[in-house]
């Protein structure tokens, strides 16, 4: 038994060897502290551009508040599936709110984005069905497409004339099969925007479905909750929309918006909803009011803020103003990107290298986030950083 465990250890470990060599090896960085936009980290206090707390409401005190009073009132667990006695009133109301946020009839939580993408995927498409999926799609959507058995076509990021010959093409080899447009509409390792007002006119003349991950885009883009779907008046167009409530929402887990009738189908079908343990009532209670907050004037002007410091890194950086809160630097090589990251952590930043398979071999970057927690100042010094670093 030792013997074979030993033996499992030295191959993992020769592979780990491997990675490392390939700069591609990773391991857990233990935050000692975190509030707000300072960090620290192995006894060093930093800024950090790497979260995805995009207003700031993680560590907001109207969350810190709806949290600990819900868990008092309802207990920390939630016992038992969303299906068996997992529901509290808790994630009922979660779910109307976030149906009127998203412009739809409906909406459904699951524990993470994740699960969200991977549970809803195969719950609508299947074997003889056609998915078309843009290369740049998040990880957690090629699992949920591969997981369906469904045809997988993938288009170069947002390629519309590629993505109508996919289209075209699945008419006619598979003219009775279920069609569905898989994309983002804030990539998440290139803060680009999908061309969705195309993609829906497409879908449309192709017949076919559209889902539409708003992970990055939801609390950042549009009014409110809305995203760039409802921010477009596209909301009654697409028949998916999903997104996570661990990004600008500020707590954890994820959702699918749509008609009543496909949330009903989910609940019936989605296995990574029915057969997980519900989200803590406290967990539900606090994205209710993360979502009151991106709903409210206050959540208007930290939106106004996160703009500012878009604009403001942006022009630091004298590149044309991003269109969401990631600004990638594209570097290349995995060691360059480290290097990079390292010498902006020894500047007092932290910002993370990104690397295969998160994004493309030779397209390695430091990819920073922006919140609206940040002072103007901590953007104006990183930025400041950047152009001196890229200097030698
Ligand atoms: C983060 C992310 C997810 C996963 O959401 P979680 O709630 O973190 O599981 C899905 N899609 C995209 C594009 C993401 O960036």
């Amino acid at each position: 038994m030792t013997s074979s465990m030993d033996s499992l250890d030295a191959q993992l470990s020769a592979n780990l060897v491997t990675l490392a060599g390939q700069g591609l090896r990773r391991s857990l960085r233990v935050m000692e502290s975190a509030r707000g936009p300072g960090i620290t980290c192995a006894g060093r206090e930093l800024i950090n551009f790497s979260s995805n707390d995009y207003l700031g409401l993680a560590s907001h005190p109207a969350l810190a508040q709806a949290m600990s009073e819900a868990a008092l009132r309802w207990g920390v667990g939630s016992t038992a599936s969303r299906l068996i006695c997992g529901t509290t009133a808790e994630h009922a109301a979660l779910e109307e709110e976030l149906a009127v946020a998203k412009g739809t009839e409906a909406a459904l939580v699951f524990s993470t984005g994740v699960a969200a993408a991977t549970g809803t995927i195969p719950a609508l498409v299947g074997k003889g069905d056609v998915i078309i999926m843009d290369k740049l799609a998040h990880s957690c959507l090629i699992d949920g497409a591969r997981a369906s058995d469904a045809t997988l076509r993938i288009f170069p990021h947002n390629d519309l004339e590629k993505l109508e010959s996919h289209l075209s093409w699945a008419r006619e080899k598979h003219p009775d099969a279920r069609v569905m447009i898989i994309t983002e509409s804030v990539f998440s390792m290139d803060g680009d925007l999908a061309p969705l007002r195309e993609i829906v006119e497409l879908k449309e003349r192709y017949g076919a479905l559209l889902f539409v991950d708003e992970a990055h885009a939801v609390g950042v883009l549009g009014n409110g909750a809305q995203g760039l779907t409802g921010g477009l008046g596209l909301n009654d167009r697409i028949e998916i929309q999903m997104g996570t409530l661990g990004k600008a929402l500020g707590v954890s887990g994820g959702y699918i918006a749509g008609s009543r009738m496909l949330i009903d189908h989910l609940i019936n079908r989605a296995r990574s909803f029915i057969f997980s343990t519900a989200p803590s009532p406290a967990v539900a209670s606090a994205c209710r009011a993360g979502l009151r907050i991106v709903q409210s004037q206050e959540g208007e002007s930290l939106k106004v803020r996160l703009r500012e410091h878009i604009r403001l890194l942006s022009a630091g950086l004298g590149m044309p103003t991003a269109t969401s809160a990631i600004v990638p630097l594209i570097l290349g090589s995995e060691v360059r990107a480290l290097a990079g990251a390292s010498r902006l952590s020894d500047a007092g930043f932290f910002v993370p290298a990104i690397r295969y398979p998160t994004v493309p071999r030779h397209t390695a970057r430091l990819r920073i986030t922006l919140s609206a927690a940040h002072e103007p100042d901590q953007i104006r010094a990183l930025a400041a950083a950047l152009t001196m670093s890229s200097a030698d």
